[in-house]
């Protein structure tokens, strides 16, 4: 992997970077925002661990909400004129309600205070079956589509679960098949995807600087949301 010194140094030649050497400064960009909401968390008495979370009953998908308020992620421009964390914010509560609908037992979770680990642990002590966690990609207003991260390392269902997403939102938005992600330590999402033992994934459904994808993004936002749910109904009742 590219060291952050020698991509500083291309970046101030004036040189192009590449997809994976934005992917290394958006990595260390969230870990050190991440440390960050924990110690502002802590100095404001936020405790992931007293949170009390009712345990769910039976067969049960978490929602991640990806980045904080502190620290929204990447910016998504028009039609979307929001960054990550509201964007996916107003998605999640979508997806919750459509599995819902669906029979489907859903709680959503914010790493607010408490960072990833924080969130993680919120989501274990609730029992959940699965996890995903909302997020939209950038790079440099051209590249486009769909992809799905995930640890194959962590749990074996984790790829399953990934593939499951993706299909769903490719179905959903018809962009760019990029394909899964597998994350090893270190990268972006890593941290997120190998928090729990549990099938996990985060999920990249558009980049929302490239104007194209955003408008698709935002105009099937309810359909992304419903082939979200479903992708938990077929992970969670298989036979059904
Ligand atoms: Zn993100």
């Amino acid at each position: 992997m590219v060291d952050i010194a020698e991509i500083e140094r291309r970046i101030l030649a004036g040189e192009e970077i590449s997809y994976e050497d934005y992917q290394v400064i958006r990595a260390e960009q969230e870990r050190l925002n991440d440390l960050e909401e924990i110690l502002s968390g802590a100095r404001a008495g936020v405790d992931a661990e007293k949170e009390i979370v009712a345990r769910a009953s039976g067969p049960a998908v978490a929602i991640v909400v990806g980045h904080t308020k502190n620290s929204p992620g990447a910016s998504g421009g028009a039609p979307i004129h929001k960054s990550e964390y509201p964007w996916n914010k107003g998605l999640a509560a979508m997806v919750h309600q459509a599995c819902m609908a669906q029979g489907i037992q859903s709680k959503i979770f914010f790493r607010d205070g408490i960072g990833i680990a924080g969130a993680y642990k919120q989501v274990a002590k609730w029992g959940a079956s699965c996890v995903m966690e909302l997020h939209f990609n950038s790079y440099n207003g051209a590249a486009h589509g769909t992809e799905t991260l995930y640890d194959e390392d962590r749990n074996a269902g984790s790829k399953a679960w990934a593939q499951r997403l993706q299909d769903a939102m490719l179905q959903a938005l018809g962009l760019y098949d990029r394909g899964l992600k597998e994350r090893d330590k270190g990268d972006r999402g890593y941290s997120s995807v190998s928090a729990l033992d549990i099938p996990s994934a985060l999920t990249e459904p558009f980049f929302g600087d490239n104007p194209s994808d955003a408008h698709v993004g935002e105009a099937n936002k309810q359909e992304l949301a419903d082939a979200l749910a479903r992708a938990a109904a077929a992970q969670l009742m298989p036979s059904s």
